[in-house]
């Protein structure tokens, strides 16, 4: 039992706790937490805070990361940083939330003194549609429509911190997709820990592909549409389909594979196998052919012997994913993994993340070459810092921030969230160079 349970930033504000009318806010981590994040600005604003820059705040509030070591560090360093800038009267409070707060309110409220509140992980509001002040660039937008997942995998420490798997009710959803669309937002991107799972508590079916279609029938201004974090195991035919059949829906799979042994897709509870694996991505290839397929992998999992990463390294070659991340093995106290046999040393781990990355490098700069000479539709998202005509855009392939981008010349004058037509003139592993046509 928790000596100092997190509070809720409703809290602090009841128990007078945020009288100040300046109010900064530090995002670390996915963008769950920017969801969460704008939530708490949406919240503060209605109570009658100004929101602005750390810089200029009289309290600071950071939005940490609990999930992995490298995100703890993060965050840690993000909070001694905060409570440094408060002792040279910088700042008057400041306020830790999210994962790391969730994770270990009773070490920081021991570790760091100074700190003025601990909050956890922001409540998914079921109904209706949270105020939110954005943090994304106005063209595009965010939208978190479940929280936590079913599927404890057995590495991942997330269903602690999250709780219990919840959707949105689709009217709400449909209700904040309307005003996005009201506010001429031109991409949306569908969140959450597993989307794929939308629906499975409150309509007791996998309901993504209807709410899909909902979405969809409801925007005018939204051209784009783009799925993010989908497991695997509950990617349904229906799905594809809609996918396939919707032309707003960006051809972007991005879906989580983690490993392909199967005694290790045993081991991390990911409930599905190679062989399933491998046929789930011929379905989708064959129904989608231009698909964009983005994964990521574990290596390094507690019993991953040479063998399995040779495995996982010929899987790699013949899936030919479009975009791949490497992860390394994160021991977390509090999952399964932790306590598992066979933990693979540091330098290993390594070794073998360098390795997977360079196989991918290779496969991803010929992907990219095939598509010189092609048009692409892209979204503009700024000017190149530097250039006159040089502008940053991405692909329906291309996720903000995770992928590539397109450098898009152009004489005409774009600003952010156009879409403009691309000859492609150039690639590079992962980016791509062209000009509007
Ligand atoms: S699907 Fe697995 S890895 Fe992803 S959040 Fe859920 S438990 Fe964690």
């Amino acid at each position: 039992m928790k000596k100092n349970p997190p509070k809720t930033i409703q809290d602090v504000h009841d128990s007078g706790g945020l009288q100040e009318k300046n109010i900064g806010i530090v995002n670390l981590g996915c963008v769950r937490n920017l969801v969460d994040s704008q939530v708490i600005l949406g919240q503060l604003k209605r109570q009658g805070h100004r929101i602005v820059s750390i810089e200029e705040s009289d309290v600071a509030i950071v939005n940490t990361c609990g999930f992995i070591e490298d995100a703890k560090k993060e965050s840690i360093d993000m909070i001694v940083d905060l409570l440094e800038l408060k002792k040279q009267g910088k700042l008057k409070k400041v306020i830790v939330a999210g994962c790391l707060a969730e994770r270990y309110s009773d070490e920081l409220a021991k570790e760091f003194k100074d700190i003025d509140a601990i909050v956890g992980v922001q409540p998914l509001q079921k109904e209706g549609v949270a105020d939110q002040e954005l943090l994304t660039p106005g063209h595009f937008a965010y939208v978190k429509i479940c929280e936590s997942c079913y599927n404890q995998c057995s590495f991942c420490i997330i269903p602690r911190i999250k709780g219990k798997f919840v959707s949105r009710t689709m009217e709400s959803v449909i209700e904040e997709v309307k005003q996005l669309d009201a506010r001429r937002i031109k991409e949306i991107h569908i969140i959450g820990q597993d989307i794929t799972a939308y629906g499975m508590d409150l309509y007791s079916e996998k309901s993504l592909a209807r709410l899909l279609r909902e979405i969809v029938s409801v925007t005018k201004n939204i051209q784009w549409v783009r799925l993010l974090y989908m497991f695997p195991a509950h990617i349904t035919d229906e799905l594809i389909e809609t996918i396939s059949g919707e032309e707003k829906i960006c051809n972007y799979i991005d879906m989580p594979v983690q490993h392909i042994s199967d005694h290790l897709l045993k081991a991390m509870n990911r409930n599905i196998t190679k062989q399933q694996t491998v046929d789930l991505i011929k379905k989708i290839r064959n129904k989608i052919p231009n698909a964009s397929l983005r994964t990521t992998f574990i290596v390094g999992m507690p019993g991953e012997t040479q063998e399995d990463f040779l495995e996982l390294g010929e899987f790699v070659k013949e899936a030919r994913f479009e975009k791949v991340g490497v992860f390394v093995y994160s021991r977390e106290e509090g999952t399964l993994a932790h306590d598992m046999p066979g933990q693979v040393s540091e330098q290993v781990k390594k070794e073998r993340m360098d390795a997977l990355m360079m196989v991918q490098q290779d496969i991803s700069r010929g992907l990219q070459e095939k598509l010189i000479g092609q048009t692409l539709k892209v979204i503009v998202d700024g000017l190149q810092k530097g250039e006159d005509h040089v502008y940053l855009g991405r692909s329906e392939y291309d996720a903000p921030e995770a992928d590539g981008i397109v450098y898009v010349h152009s004489k005409e004058e774009l600003a952010p969230g156009d879409f403009v037509t691309v000859k492609i003139t150039d690639a590079y592993e992962y980016d791509l160079v062209g000009e509007v046509i």
